[in-house]
């Protein structure tokens, strides 16, 4: 029998577990799991993704016993069903369904359907009693079919897809408005059409044969597993490429057998809000995606928001009963079957489920459960629900949240009190406020985005081949489609606002606009949309900060209770350190100095200094700078009470503060009242050629000291006047770019004399600090040495992850990506930082420093002060906190927090 690959799953339990994912895939595993909590799932087996792997080690080739195995799976199913594969009298059709360890969009769309042929079908037509529903299942096979796994699909995006021009024409032809109006004798007609179609386009016939079918199916899934599309999926998400896909084959039932017949997905809460409400769509006499392809109008399935589905589309009661109405009322006893399966499920998962179901002749089916994709104000709210329900703990609730998912919450939304010019409405389909310029086109979406435009992408409605443009739009707007429509899914998961199914927009591809009655939208138009509300606003829309409480701000109390490392921000502004104060920030930990020369007047008083002849000429600039910079502390410092907050002293070289161009040097020259030539030669004199490794940081420091002197005093008599004041605060002044010892001791002793005569002065005590930033490899290095005049450490990770690996931050752009997708380099080492490497001196630097002083304060505050595996991984060595931009702040306090919660559900 060799290896086993194939494994069984139906009533009466299965060969699979919902824990063997990696192996079934996340659909086969959760179908075996069902069947084995006695929930009906029509039977089927599963290939396993182990089989993908060695498909594509042998050369796209089988192994002989997968046949074996199949053929024995098929006739277990044979009799479960009563039915046999092929048999005209009495077919067994099965569908063929993708599904990898994760739910990836670029995979091989499902088969509806199979094993049907001119001789079967009239098989199905005679058990069935129903003509119409055998001749509908067979075109919609041959469709699919044609479409997936013999790929006759549009050539181009203008064009329309040729199976449905070719039933629009049908219904043209016979006066039809709905497909459902389509007769019998029309609808085999159209699987006529449909093969002489692929054998035109394709040049083969229809495959009549079955098997023939099912390997061709089987075929297409593996296929998929490396076709364009998901290959982009899985290099946007990080998903490996040897997880493979499995293949689930399974026994169909019929939602389009009649009117007693349905098929609708649900989620078990609202995966907009994560209120406890169960939520979902069906489609009566319809099969398979009707529903989310958006073809007809999809109903709701409780009462209650049906209800409210027909106040919003101004449909009076009478009408929604009739023509509209909830499965709730349609078919109460198979709704009430549906409620106790989503139950059990929600219950057996612990998790919010997005399910898949079929109504056959009244019986009901279940095709899928999956952890359903929700927004992060569902995310939050579903997490610190199903504490207080008693699912879950609250360790496993702040696991719930992606850390990254919290920057939607965090950003501004629209202002309420703003006026707006609603033009259309559609469905709240995720929520956020974006506004951009409107583009009609995934791929114009990515050009326009890599120029610096913000876009909001206008489609009819998306499918996977979107998901590039879908992911750097602000905002994605449909004029077709559902709650769950492909779009909808989609943005929920990215995380971008989505207003979906705005029947209102007549979108013209062609013509690249768009209309809502006599308005006409141009692409380059700014438009905004509101995810939450579903409107579309004319023009751009201001928008407001976010509130923090309610059940973020418990989510949140929960992960500052449990997590060890503190969090700080980078600001070197009043005002962001408000903003970072008001995210959870418990200090600063980086305040660059360097932009508060740029600003106004200052920029001149730099020049003078740079420009300067001797000491002398650079102290007298310098004492025109020091109360501008003592003001700025004040106010930073300020801000930040009760707070340490770390400056650092300049750091980058000073050629960044003159002018480059000509035209400049000379405006410069005449505001100062020196001759263009004296600029000139200054910023000759000033060029390097590795600046990045030039005359900056505490090399400054050391050649002028009056430089640091200045910003020692300007840090330090701001401090003393709000100790005056009564306002405690803890300035740590740090020195950049250090290597040795003896640079810090250097800087550390100018800091020292002005710290302590500045206090003199003022007759008050500062509680301050000198310590240095850990950013040159050598500096990690010697790190027992450099302590033993630090008093903490801050690892500047952007310089010594540059230095650590020898790449130009400023030019590693253009080799980089490539490296990822050569996999030379898993991902962007100034993202997330490169623990294997970069991260041994971190680990080294902080042992060595506290070898040397026990209590030495350690922090980093590189960028990756806010990526949340880096943070885990500053948790991990024993910093003392991270530090990151402003908006980052609960995204690291939440990252904080799952590190010690992982280790507390590994240690249970
Ligand atoms: P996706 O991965 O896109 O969710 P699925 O494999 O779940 O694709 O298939 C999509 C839909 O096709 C299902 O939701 C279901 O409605 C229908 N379907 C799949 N298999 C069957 C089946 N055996 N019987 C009836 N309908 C099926
Ligand atoms: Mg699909
Ligand atoms: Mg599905």
């Amino acid at each position: 029998m060799g290896k086993k690959y194939v494994y069984k799953f139906g009533p009466g339990g299965a060969e699979g577990r919902a824990d063997m994912k990696n192996l079934l895939g996340g659909k086969g595993a959760n179908l075996a799991e069902m069947s084995n909590l006695g929930i009906p799932v029509p039977p089927g087996f599963t290939i396993s993704t182990e089989m993908c792997t060695v498909y594509y080690e042998q050369d796209r080739n089988y192994p002989p016993e997968l046949e074996e195995q199949v053929k024995e799976a098929m006739a277990w199913v044979e009799e479960k069903m009563g039915a046999k594969f092929g048999d005209p009298e009495n077919p067994l059709l099965v569908s063929v369904r993708s599904g990898a360890r994760v739910s990836m969009p670029g995979m091989m769309d499902t088969v509806l359907n199979l094993g049907l042929n001119d001789e079967t079908v009239q098989g199905l037509i005679k058990n069935s009693n129903n003509e119409r529903f055998g001749w509908d299942s067979y075109r919609r096979f041959v469709q699919m079919y044609g479409d997936v796994v013999l790929g006759l699909k549009p050539e181009s995006k203008e064009e329309v897809d040729p199976f449905e021009a070719i039933i629009d024409e049908m219904k043209e032809e016979k006066g039809a408005k709905l497909d459902t109006d389509l007769t019998a004798e029309d609808l085999k007609e159209l699987v006529r059409r449909f093969k002489q179609l692929i054998k035109e386009k394709k040049g083969v016939d229809f495959p009549e044969d079955p098997w023939e079918q099912l390997w061709g199916a089987i075929n297409a899934v593996f296929g998929s597993w490396m076709n364009p599309r998901a290959i982009t999926y899985r290099k946007l998400n990080g998903i490996p490429d040897d997880w493979g896909t499995a293949v689930n084959v399974q026994a169909m039932v019929f939602g389009n057998m009649g009117d007693d017949s349905a098929t609708g997905v649900a989620f078990t809460r609202d995966p907009a809000t994560g209120e406890k409400e169960f939520y979902g769509e069906y489609l009566i006499n319809a099969q398979g995606e009707d529903v989310v392809a958006g073809i007809r109008t999809p109903l709701q399935i409780t009462k209650k928001r049906s209800v409210e589905w027909a106040q919003q589309n101004g449909i009076s009661e009478e009408e929604r009963r009739t023509r509209y109405p909830s499965l709730e009322e349609y078919m109460p006893e198979v709704y009430e079957e549906l409620v106790k399966v989503y139950q059990t499920l929600e219950r057996h998962y612990r998790d919010m489920q997005d399910i898949e179901f079929t109504i056959q002749r009244r019986r009901l089916w279940m095709l899928q459960t999956r952890v359903g994709k929700r927004t992060a104000q569902a995310a939050v709210r579903i997490a610190v629900d199903m504490v207080d329900e008693g699912l879950i703990s609250k360790e496993e609730a702040i696991l719930r949240v992606a850390p990254d998912q919290l920057d939607q919450l965090l950003h501004p939304q629209f202002d309420p009190k703003a006026e707006k010019k609603v033009i259309a409405r559609g469905l709240p389909a995720s929520p956020g406020a974006a506004t951009g310029r409107v583009v009609f086109h995934a791929e114009d979406a990515e050009d326009w985005a890599s120029r610096g435009e913000k876009v909001i992408l206008v489609r009819i409605e998306t499918s996977p081949e979107d998901i590039g443009g879908m992911s750097v739009a602000q905002g994605i707007l449909t004029a077709r489609g559902g709650m769950t429509s492909h779009a909808a899914v989609v943005a929920r998961g990215m995380g971008t606002c989505c207003v979906a199914g705005c029947g209102a927009l007549q979108i013209d591809y062609a013509k690249k606009q768009m209309r809502v009655d006599d308005l006409v939208i141009k692409e380059g138009d700014w438009i905004s949309i509101d995810g939450s509300t579903g409107e579309v606003m004319l023009g751009q829309v201001p928008t407001i900060e976010p509130q923090l409480s309610g059940h973020f701000g418990r989510l949140m109390e929960w992960a500052d209770e449990i997590r060890r490392l503190g969090v700080r921000t980078n600001a070197d502004t009043p005002k962001d350190a408000q903003v970072a104060r008001n995210f959870g920030a418990e200090g600063i930990g980086l305040c660059r100095t360097e932009h508060m020369f740029f600003e106004g007047d200052r920029i001149k008083a730099v020049r003078e200094m740079i420009l300067a002849d001797d000491e002398a000429g650079r102290r007298k600039a310098l004492e025109k700078l020091l109360p501008m910079q003592k003001g700025d502390f004040y106010q930073i410092l300020k801000v930040m009470h009760d707070l340490p907050v770390t400056i650092r002293t300049l750091d980058p070289p000073l050629h960044e503060f003159l002018p480059h161009e000509e035209e400049q040097q000379r405006e410069m020259a005449e505001e100062m009242g020196v001759p263009v030539e004296k600029i000139k030669e200054k910023v000759q004199a000033l060029q390097e050629f590795n600046p990045m490794l030039g005359h900056r940081g505490c090399r400054l420091g050391i050649t002028y000291p009056e430089i640091t002197e200045m910003q020692a005093r300007a840090i330090m008599e701001a401090a003393c006047e709000l100790t005056r004041e009564g306002v405690k605060v803890y300035p740590e002044i740090m020195i950049p770019l250090v290597g040795t010892k003896e640079e810090l001791a250097h800087q550390r002793e100018v800091v020292v004399r002005v710290a302590e005569e500045v206090q003199k002065q003022y007759g008050v005590k500062v509680d301050y600090k000198v310590g240095t930033m850990i950013e040159v490899p050598r500096a990690a290095l010697t790190a027992d040495r450099i302590a033993e005049v630090a008093e903490f450490f801050s690892f500047g990770t952007n310089d010594l992850t540059q230095m650590t690996f020898g790449f130009s931050r400023d030019d590693a752009g253009k080799f980089l990506m490539e490296y990822i997708d050569k996999k030379i380099l898993p991902e962007d080492p100034f993202r997330t930082l490169d623990q294997d490497g970069v991260g041994q001196l971190v680990e080294m630097g902080v042992q060595k420093g506290r070898k040397t002083r026990p209590d030495l304060k350690v922090g980093i505050c590189g960028e990756h002060g806010g990526d949340p595996k880096s943070v885990e991984f500053c948790h991990r060595v024993g910093l003392d906190y991270v530090s990151c931009s402003p908006y980052r702040v609960p995204i690291a306090r939440l990252a904080a927090a799952q590190a010690v919660a992982k280790e507390k559900l590994q240690a249970a």
